[in-house]
């Protein structure tokens, strides 16, 4: 028959130490059968301890991503070792590599299809912030510039146990949260993220209003620009060629003729 180590019941209460009310007290005789704790601490810890990562990767950051699920790093001690292969099953968007241009409108309409709760971390310096190539024409500096960012983490790419210091501070961030105010349960909230355009230059359908301000005014100021250069010119009325000149007395005689006849 198995037999309980001696050290068992001391490193139960050590582990439960966390999920223990602040305030109400179990009398010692039954501290191995009952624990009393707050739905907060009973909803973190359910969703910390099973975050499910989507599979997808950008660039080079991905290496380090896939290594961080393999055997020598492991994830799952965090109970996130099986990336899924649809938004619809994931609440953990990690964004690793470089985010362009061509590539925001579908991360955000990715990011729109997965359900709240759902967080997302911005894995080395092209997702946080455009990396070597920020200021590149095809590249977005950062990827917090569309969707919301909960943990950036640094590196040119980040190692393995860069990431998971990341998914600890995730980790911590969410055990802070309380199911009373969490904007996911508020009525009418919307986490939806309007999808950018891709034209000329990409836009973000939220900057509508401003981008226009800007481009009126910046028509304003050159056509005050102009005006000043050449007052007479900008002024007056633009001077005919002697051809269009001629084509209009033409078609004032015609008109003339008609009229008569
Ligand atoms: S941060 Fe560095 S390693 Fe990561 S995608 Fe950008 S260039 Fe590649």
């Amino acid at each position: 028959m198995a037999t309980v180590p001696s050290d068992f019941y001391k490193l139960k209460e050590q582990q439960i130490q966390q999920y223990l009310h602040d305030s109400i007290q179990v009398p010692p005789e039954l501290r191995q059968n009952v624990l009393v704790t707050t739905l907060d601490k009973l909803y973190n810890w359910s969703r910390r301890s099973s975050m499910w990562p989507l599979l997808f990767g950008l660039a080079c950051c991905a290496i380090e991503m896939i290594a961080t699920a393999a055997s020598r790093y492991d994830m799952a001690r965090f109970g996130m070792e099986v990336m899924r292969p649809s938004p619809r099953q994931s609440d953990l968007m990690i964004v690793s590599g470089t985010v362009t241009k061509k590539m925001i409108p579908a991360i955000v309409r990715i990011y729109n299809q997965m359900a709240e709760p759902r967080y997302v971390v911005a894995m080395g310096a092209c997702a946080s912030g455009g990396g070597p190539f920020k200021e590149g024409y095809n590249v977005v500096s950062g990827v917090d510039k569309y969707i919301p960012v909960d943990v950036y983490v640094p590196g040119c790419p980040p190692t393995p146990e860069a990431l998971i210091y990341g998914m600890m501070k995730l980790h911590e961030k969410i055990e802070r949260q309380s199911i009373a105010t969490v904007p996911w349960y508020q009525e009418g909230f919307s986490g939806y993220v309007p999808v950018p355009r891709l034209g000329p230059d990409i836009f973000d359908p939220r900057q509508v209003e401003l981008i226009k301000e800007h481009t009126l005014q910046a028509t304003r100021e050159a056509a005050q620009a102009a005006q000043a250069a050449e007052p007479t010119k900008a002024a007056g009325p633009a001077q005919l060629s002697d051809k269009a000149r001629a084509r209009i007395e033409e078609a004032k005689r015609r008109l003339a003729a008609k009229r008569g006849g």
